[in-house]
């Protein structure tokens, strides 16, 4: 949980950073696309900007795995959301509480369609389907004359290194 007792706040704000010990998202298990990876970490600067209106701002990084559509492979993936920023109502309680907003936040910035060769936190990654449901190849004019040549996984065996000896 990620809280703030405004009693113990002063006038220019609070900085609050940690980790969370649980896990805040508590997602379906039997939702394979997506899992929490780990804790999420955040660096918030809490203040008072008036008219009973809180600002929380800072950043976010919080570790997934997702599943890629295109191979169904899990892969490794953090999401940054930095610069982050999000105002509160003054609770009556005198407690803030951050934990759901920002709950809400991460999952909604989370890829919808994610490709473990885009999101991926190992940029060198390859998806090993990649090419394999290319829409857009059908449609280009210039492919119009060789239907079927694609490049395909015999092709790429084809490029190794021939016996030129
Ligand atoms: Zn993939």
């Amino acid at each position: 949980m990620i809280t703030v007792n405004l009693s113990e706040m002063p006038e220019d704000g609070i900085q609050i950073s940690g980790q969370t010990e649980q896990d805040i998202f508590e997602l379906d298990p039997a939702d394979k696309e997506v899992s929490v990876a780990g804790p999420l970490e955040y660096d918030l600067h809490v203040s008072d900007v008036g008219g009973d209106l809180l600002l929380a701002q800072g950043q976010l990084v919080a570790p997934f795995t997702l599943r890629c559509v295109a191979c169904l492979e899990d892969f490794p993936f953090t999401l940054y959301l930095e610069p982050y920023a999000a105002d509160f109502d003054r609770p009556a309680s005198g407690v803030l509480d951050l934990t759901e907003r920002i709950r809400e936040d991460i999952l909604l910035e989370l890829p919808g369609y994610p490709h473990c060769d885009r999101e991926n936190d190992d940029t060198e990654h390859t998806c090993p389907a990649a090419g394999r449901y290319s829409i857009a190849d059908k449609d280009t004019p210039g492919n119009a004359e060789d239907p079927g040549q694609g490049p395909s996984a015999w092709d790429a065996l084809d490029g190794l290194p021939k016996k030129d000896s």
